[in-house]
């Protein structure tokens, strides 16, 4: 080896060793008689320093390397005059008597340093130097640290490890996906799989009846904010079990990983119906740190002279604790907050609870002392709160009030970072209408079952059937999803059906699963978890993108590589593809 040490690890315990060190140069300082350098690698920052009584040579040829050489220093441990008590190793410097320059550097184009002056897009490109810094490196190590425990917890379980192919068939149904050419069939394409799904299925059938992966995931979707083209899921499927017991298992995977990261200890988590997740937070996946819960307004509020109301399917408010003192400035800015493309609402209606008892609301031409009276005692508001309201088609308004009690959370600062809250959403619907292809999509995944009680109404009403499907939900993160299987051949066949597929289609598609089911296929369920999106939650991190080593733009562009990228006539031609001009 070309050290005996790490930059990370020599202490007053070290004191008068001959060490040897490898590393980068972070710093240089010059004081005249004195050069100090930060040495720094993966493991911390070691300073060297240079002496022009004993050795001006060396010190003159010290001054003269720059950031980011590479070094290999030997020398002998001291005491440092000055110390540093932020860092491990802050208590000693190794006085150097030889160095060798194992490489030179260009000056790099950013300070790599925890607080980079780069730019997103140029730390993108020379992501290998932003990969030096702290904050970055400390996230691999997160996530080096999760797999492990993951894999840990999961092996204890009888869980196996087993892979699964990347060339795969494409599927039409879900997201769209990424496809591969092969030269060898031509105008024949493989897919990338956007999760393991029917492997990990053909699996319970095979008898592995505990199979978990840590694997890349393809989806070829538009991409929206903090979206990868490739993340990683922790996939997981089990044979013989019930809803219940996945819930088990799953949330005991949970908090493994909460013990060890964290240190944090969960009693049971909450669960809580989908219907009442959309009823109460007008979302899936609620941020349940903070209460400022969904109360429904209909019955106080219809049935006046206020048109909008009237005319709504839905009116509904939220109460924002102490905010009744809001200034008309701070309430516009909330309307315009709703009214924002993104949120997409036509206005907002608020009601502030003076400290007298009186009221103050954007509709008091339409409603008395005593309507408003009604409505606070509804939303259980009290003198100095703000009620506010929307009104709209039921799911659409759910879904914007949900944005604004989530821009109120971030005001009120009740979306602490470092306090964590999972809960299970439960009883998904299987099926969801789409209104622009007028049919059915499996809200889950088309191998969702429905809840047995519900069979007998997938052709009669396929819009009530409730699913075996669960979603594990953190602080407005949807963590993980996964349901109970279909296992019968005509069960799956009725679900493609209810999806609109002919016969011939489904077939022709999923032939290779209706088949397997005819030769014993156990009761199965499962679950897949974001890795990266785990990654960021444990850390309070915003973007999964700094979970990931080599990450893509928002744009889906690998910007170091410069990828997306053309390929040669000679290779199309291989392929037997032709680009339309
Ligand atoms: N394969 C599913 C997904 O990627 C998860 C599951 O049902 O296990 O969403």
């Amino acid at each position: 080896m070309l050290r005996t040490h790490t930059c990370g690890e020599l202490t007053a315990a070290n004191i008068d060793q001959q060490v040897t060190l490898c590393g980068w140069i972070q710093k240089i300082r010059n004081l005249g008689g004195m050069t100090f350098i930060d040495l720094r690698d993966r493991y911390g920052i070691t300073q060297l320093a240079f002496n022009s009584e004993t050795n001006a040579a060396l010190q003159a040829q010290a001054q003269s390397f720059g950031r980011e050489w590479v070094l290999q220093a030997e020398g002998t441990v001291k005491e440092r005059y000055s110390k540093n008590d932020k860092i491990p190793t802050g208590e000693i410097e190794i006085i150097v008597d030889k160095v060798n320059v194992l490489n030179e550097s260009l000056t790099p184009p950013f300070t790599i340093e925890d607080e980079s002056d780069g730019g997103d897009e140029l730390r993108m490109k020379y992501r290998y130097l932003d990969l030096r810094r702290n904050p970055v490196k400390n996230n691999l190590l997160l996530r080096h640290r999760l797999g492990i425990e993951i894999r840990n917890y999961m092996s204890n379980l009888g869980f196996l490890e087993i892979e699964t192919p990347f060339l795969i068939r494409s599927t039409p149904e879900g997201a769209r996906d990424f496809v591969v050419p092969s030269r060898m069939n031509r105008g024949q394409f493989y897919a990338l799989p956007q999760s393991p799904q029917s492997f990990k299925q053909l699996l319970m059938m095979s008898g592995y009846d505990r199979y978990f992966q840590i694997v890349r995931c393809f989806r070829d979707e538009d991409l929206r904010a903090d979206r990868q083209p490739e993340f990683t899921q922790i996939d997981c499927e089990m044979s013989f079990v019930e809803q219940e017991d996945i819930l088990q298992i799953f949330e005991g995977l949970i908090k493994h990983i909460f013990k060890k990261v964290k240190n944090i200890e969960y009693g049971p988590f909450e669960r809580m119906t989908y219907e009442k997740a959309m009823n109460l937070y007008g979302s899936d996946k609620p941020d349940a740190r903070f209460g400022m819960t969904f109360v429904e307004l209909n019955d106080c509020l219809k049935h006046r002279d206020f048109k909008v109301f009237n005319e709504a399917e839905l009116v509904v408010g939220i109460t924002a604790k102490g905010c009744g003192n809001y200034t008309r400035k701070q309430l516009d800015a909330l309307t315009d907050f709703v009214k924002r493309p993104q949120v997409g609402a036509s206005g907002l209606v608020y009601i502030l609870c003076h400290e007298d008892g009186t009221f103050k609301s954007s509709v008091d031409k339409f409603y008395s002392q005593d309507d408003l009276k009604a409505v606070a005692a509804k939303c259980e508001a009290e003198p100095g709160d703000l009620i506010l309201i929307m009104a709209g088609p039921r799911v659409k308004t759910q879904k914007q009030l949900c944005e604004l009690r989530l821009e109120m959370g971030n005001r009120l600062g009740l979306r602490k970072a470092g306090e964590y809250k999972p809960l299970w959403v439960i009883d998904f619907p299987l099926l969801e209408w789409d209104e622009e292809t007028q049919r059915y999509y499996a809200m889950h995944h088309p191998f969702t079952a429905p809840k047995p009680e519900h069979d007998a109404m997938l052709e009669t009403n396929p819009g009530a059937v409730n699913a075996n499907a669960y979603d594990l939900v953190i602080n407005g993160n949807e963590i993980g999803g996964g349901s109970i299987r279909i296992h019968d051949r005509k069960l799956q066949q009725r679900m493609f059906k209810a999806l609109g597929f002919t016969e011939e289609q489904a077939n022709n598609q999923f032939g290779f699963l209706l088949n397997a089911f005819q030769y014993g296929c156990p009761p199965h369920g499962g679950i897949a978890f974001g890795f990266d999106r785990l990654c960021a939650v444990l850390s309070d991190a915003d973007s999964i993108r700094d979970f990931i080593a080599f990450p893509k733009n928002n744009a889906g562009r690998d910007v170091m590589l410069d990828a997306p990228w053309e390929i040669s006539q000679a290779q199309l031609d291989e392929l037997g593809l032709q680009l339309k001009k």
